[in-house]
């Protein structure tokens, strides 16, 4: 078995509160197991540079209670090039890394698992706010993005009570409709449109000329950017026309990316970073540290970016060749599953936030 002298540790893609938590409990496990750990500097340009530190216990010191992140971020195109990927790999050498635990998306996995089929064993960790990575319950940053924009909402619900308005109020999520959906329950929206769903405008319109004359005075409605930029303030007009109610528009983007990791990705990193430190140093790679049922575990790379795909509908269930026909029934299973939870929430918000 390979032994692990020193591994490296990066974030990539999107920022997402909590991923210092990840890369301080990454150090402090493969320390721990007296293996050595470098910082890997502005996700994989860093790697491609040679932007790289040695990491001790105190260099992560305060750092599980920030957002944004120590190690930096960065997109690089030029690792999906084969000259990318082999000045990434003479970086290992010459830093003597032999592992990288990775955090980030999609994108990022894709990059760990290039860097794996070139030589260098990577594990991948995913952070990232929009929850959107099939494989896994939760991703570290997910349940800080939705108490920040929570958070927001409630203080935009108080003006609305006071004037007799609506607010719509666009979150983020990518294609992903989790924050938003989440958050309208929580927050007590009128309505939500997220792209998952088809969305009913009229009866939205209904819904809110009711609610008005039994006395409501404020009305949030939520919308994931997922349903494309010009969707919200569109419908934010569209709702002032055929109600009469005095409706604003709200898009909060990246200002519920950064701030303060809630307990919950705190602690999911942790337990994340830990797993992949163990995964790795026991000679598995090209994985992916996921959670399911409240259980951390460790699922193939390929088969978690394949799954993403499938359940967004880049793939279908006859482009997933070279599994077998129980792996497949399994990919359709988790799919299932997810479309099942979301529809339970989409109708529990549609009945029960008036
Ligand atoms: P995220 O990880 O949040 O999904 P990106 O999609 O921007 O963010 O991906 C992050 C980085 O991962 C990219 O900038 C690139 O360096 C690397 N990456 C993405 N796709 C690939 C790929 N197919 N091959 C190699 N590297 C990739």
């Amino acid at each position: 078995m390979k032994v692990f002298k020193k591994i490296g540790v990066l974030t990539s893609g999107g920022d997402a509160p909590g991923m210092n938590a990840a890369v301080r409990a990454v150090v402090r496990a493969a320390l721990s197991n007296g293996v050595e750990v470098v910082g890997i500097y502005r996700g994989y340009s860093g790697l491609i540079d040679g932007d790289i530190k040695a990491l001790d216990i105190r260099d992560v010191s305060n750092t599980i209670n920030k957002g944004g992140t120590v190690l930096y971020s960065d997109r690089c195109p030029e690792l999906k090039t084969p000259d990318g990927l082999a000045k990434a790999v003479e970086t290992c050498h010459k830093f003597g890394i032999d592992g990288i635990v990775t955090i980030g998306g999609d994108g990022t996995f894709r990059g760990a698992n290039a860097l794996t089929k070139a030589g260098v064993p990577c594990v991948g960790i995913p952070g990232t706010i929009d929850n959107d990575i099939t494989s896994t319950d939760n991703t570290i940053g997910f349940d800080t993005a939705m108490n920040t924009t929570l958070d927001l909402v409630d203080k935009l619900r108080d003006t609305c009570e006071s004037h007799a308005r609506c607010n719509v109020v666009e979150v983020m999520g990518r294609g992903a409709g989790d924050i938003a959906l989440n958050t309208a329950i929580a927050s007590g929206s009128t309505a939500v449109a997220i792209p998952e769903f088809d969305f009913d405008e009229e009866e939205l319109f209904r819904k809110i000329k009711t609610s008005k004359k039994l006395g409501k005075r404020n009305f949030i409605v939520t919308v994931s950017e997922g349903m494309g930029s010009d969707y919200a303030p569109t419908l934010a007009k569209k709702i002032q026309a055929e109600t009469g109610v005095e409706t604003k528009f709200a898009r909060f983007a990246h200002i519920v990316r950064g701030g303060t990791p809630t307990l919950r990705d705190r602690i999911l990193a942790t337990r994340m970073g830990a797993y992949a430190v163990d995964r790795l140093l026991q000679g598995k790679s090209n994985i992916v540290i996921c959670e399911r049922h409240d259980e951390i575990v460790a699922r193939d790379i390929t088969f978690a970016l394949d799954l993403d795909a499938l359940y967004k509908g880049v793939v279908s269930e006859g482009e997933l060749q070279g599994y077998g026909a129980d792996v497949v029934e399994e990919m359709k299973r988790e799919c299932r599953e997810r479309r099942e939870k979301m529809a339970a929430l989409y109708e529990i918000e549609g009945r029960l936030n008036l």
